[in-house]
């Protein structure tokens, strides 16, 4: 069967670099970097230079990039990490409802213990209102965290200004640069990041690697207590093959950017396209200018369809995608993301995200453009939401609530 892998904002493929590059330090190279000896000496070398290929990626000093285990410990590490050290500062924080959920889980975790957040609303095409977010802030706010790029919609979040309000008012600013990085060029010091959060396995390296950039002097509480690696900013043995991977898939994206994006945004603005033509009642969830989305993602939601029996019917034919929902735990609650947009409910059930990468092809897409249409209207047959009598949308504040028909 074909498989056609269309979900790399959950995870990508290892490249074939990075795994070649990895490999030695499984074998020959497998000391522990903190040791004084010929075997820690052969691989602190190879963690220091992957560091350097982190920063020049993101344009920092290596000694402001911090080796993790994921992007949700330093989304983690950088929120509860700032709360701690700044509490004497104030107790406020914002950030937006369309977070991931390391950031947003975390954030809750906070209120229970005595923080304020203020979770920041977005539009229908899924963006920020920055005046709001400039009024939101007072004068025990110590911390806006604001994603980069978001990894349902694709939308990127204007960085750079957020970066000059967080500087106007000396708020400290963190960005969730997980899906960002790799994909459009990011430059922390230009936009005046005080914490970035980068993943491995989004980028081409393996899983169970990330990498934070912490801007020299910021005051961070650990919360991995025990050696002192990383500066004593993080403690625990180097993953020493994975940072390797990490540092050579930051070097190949850095080399390979402008190309990947302009085929990547090809590919996705030939699905797009292809999808809103020839399938009745959908809707692109996001900005509709796709200059303003990554250039890898397309979320749609295919009117009157449960959007996981959408992906059942998709695996059957070996495509890969995503639904936009959080129905994976059985429950009934669309995506927190199509929430956030006001996406009526029956759409935001049948949101879909395709999220491409360099190894997809033209093959690949219309392979998908000539599926799509007839599981589509199959399921739509099956659908009791299809030709229903009662054809009223929705108003914005009925959309949280589940319909029943
Ligand atoms: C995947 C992802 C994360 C979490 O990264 P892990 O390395 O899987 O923990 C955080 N934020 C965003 C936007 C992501 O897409």
């Amino acid at each position: 069967m074909k498989q056609i892998y269309m979900d790399n904002n959950a995870t990508t493929r290892v490249k074939p670099e990075v795994l070649d590059a990895m490999l030695p330090f499984f074998k020959e190279q497998f000391g522990n970097p903190s040791s004084v000896h010929w075997a820690g000496r052969m691989v602190s070398g190879a963690v220091e230079k992957a560091r350097q290929q982190v920063a020049d990626l993101i344009n920092c000093s290596p000694a402001e990039v911090v080796f993790l285990s994921c992007g949700s410990e330093g989304d983690n590490y950088a929120i509860k990490g700032t709360a701690d050290a700044l509490k004497e500062k104030g107790n406020h924080i914002i950030t937006t409802a369309v977070e991931h959920p390391a950031v947003l889980e975390t954030c809750e975790h906070l209120e229970k213990n005595g923080y304020d957040v203020t979770y920041l609303k977005v539009d229908r095409d899924g963006m920020l209102d920055l005046q709001a977010l400039e009024d939101a802030i007072t004068d025990k706010t110590i911390l806006l965290s604001v994603m980069w790029a978001n990894n349902e919609t694709g939308n990127l979040f204007p960085i750079e200004e957020i970066g000059k309000i967080a500087k106007k008012y000396k708020v400290r600013f963190h960005t969730d640069a997980v899906q960002a990085v790799g994909k459009i060029p990011v430059d922390v010091q230009a936009c005046n990041v005080d914490m970035a959060v980068i993943s491995g396995h989004k980028i081409g390296a393996p899983k169970g690697v990330g990498a934070m950039y912490i801007r020299r002097g910021t005051r961070l509480t650990r919360f991995m207590h025990g050696g002192h690696q990383e500066r004593n900013r993080r403690a625990g043995t180097h993953n020493v093959a994975g940072i390797v991977g990490l540092g050579v898939a930051c070097e190949l994206a850095k080399k390979n950017l402008e190309s990947e994006y302009e085929y990547v945004r090809k590919l996705r603005d030939k699905l797009e396209k292809g999808i809103l033509e020839t399938v009745p009642d959908v809707k692109l969830n996001g900005h509709p200018n796709p200059d303003l989305r990554l250039p890898n993602t397309l979320n749609v939601s295919f009117n009157y369809i449960e959007g996981e029996s959408l992906l059942l019917y998709f695996d059957m034919k070996g495509i890969a995608a995503s639904s936009g929902s959080a129905c994976t735990s059985g429950s009934l609650e669309p995506s927190h993301v199509m929430g956030a947009m006001c996406v009526d409910v029956v759409l935001a059930h049948s949101s879909t995200r395709f999220s491409l990468g360099a190894d997809n092809t033209e093959e690949d897409i219309d392979y998908v453009l000539q599926e799509l249409p007839p599981i589509v209207q199959r399921l739509r047959e099956m659908s009791p939401l299809y030709n229903r009598d009662d054809e009223t949308p929705l108003t914005c504040d009925e959309c949280r609530v589940i319909r029943r028909v």
